[in-house]
């Protein structure tokens, strides 16, 4: 793929006309986040800030440009966000997300986008952002559409993950306002965590299943799943770095070239 040079990438900044001269040939990431609460020191649109940031850095590699981020996600669920019990925590149903993506992407289609990346910051939201792109396919997609949908840490490679954290890395499964997110956000936004308000905080483990209505000491009541207080800057710009090159390889295998019966 020719690497563009285009320095506006935010959709949000371009005008009409500048946005039509490139939208055919660009790929346009869909960004998707969620509000939801990450403990006493991170805020509350912490998934919505990083995939934001995230997609601009790889829209800046491949031309691409970057829809309005969608700032609500599908509910927190409790081994993964804490659950729905929180203050802060405003989540949409699955029907919502479904068709607020699926309408999206219609438009983009509609402007003559063929090839789009859903990009998702949160977790939960995974399978309405499956069931909103099939919809689109369903009502009879450009036979030479693409869409690509990623969980913005899966091309992290498990060589990076272990070196980003201090004793390797322990698996995903608490992984909310802990180690990665705080680092993360120390890279990307430093003003933004309260250093003071990190705390050691977490559990061992969960129970493989949930129980509703959630019990309220189900999960700690800070809403940190695991260890915050090792986050560094360092370790966020390593799996930044690792998360955008690896995206932007992933993007290039998966759309970098366009069927071509289409064009
Ligand atoms: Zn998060
Ligand atoms: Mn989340």
């Amino acid at each position: 793929m020719t690497q563009r040079t285009d320095t506006r990438v935010l959709m949000q900044e371009l005008t009409r006309p500048e946005y039509e001269a490139r939208v055919g040939d660009s790929i346009v990431i869909l960004p998707v986040g969620s509000t939801e609460q990450h403990g006493p020191h991170l805020p509350l649109g912490s998934d919505a800030i990083q995939v934001e940031e995230i997609a601009r850095r790889v829209a800046l590699r491949l031309g691409a440009i970057v829809a309005p981020t969608i700032p609500y996600g599908y509910r927190s669920a409790p081994r993964s966000g804490g659950g729905e019990i929180f203050s802060g925590t405003t989540s949409v149903t699955g029907q919502t997300l479904i068709l607020v993506v699926r309408d999206i992407l219609q438009a983009l289609i509609r402007h003559g986008s063929r090839r789009i990346v859903v990009l998702d910051g949160h977790y939960e939201n995974n399978m309405f952002l499956h069931e909103a792109i099939h919809l689109v396919l369903d009502a009879g997609a450009p036979p030479d559409l693409r869409i690509l949908k990623i969980l913005w840490v899966d091309p992290i490679p498990t060589e990076t993950l272990d070196r980003a954290w201090p004793d390797g890395f322990p698996g995903w499964a608490l992984e909310h306002a802990a180690h990665l997110e705080t680092s993360v956000m120390l890279a990307l936004r430093p003003d933004l965590v309260r250093r003071e308000e990190i705390r050691e905080d977490g559990v061992e483990s969960l129970p493989p299943y949930d129980v509703y209505p959630q019990a309220p000491d189900f999960v700690p009541a800070s809403g940190v799943l695991s260890d915050p207080t090792r986050g560094t800057a360092e370790a966020g710009e390593l799996l930044l770095a690792s998360a955008v090159d690896g995206l932007v390889a992933v993007i290039e295998r998966e759309l970098g070239t366009v069927p071509s019966a289409a064009r």
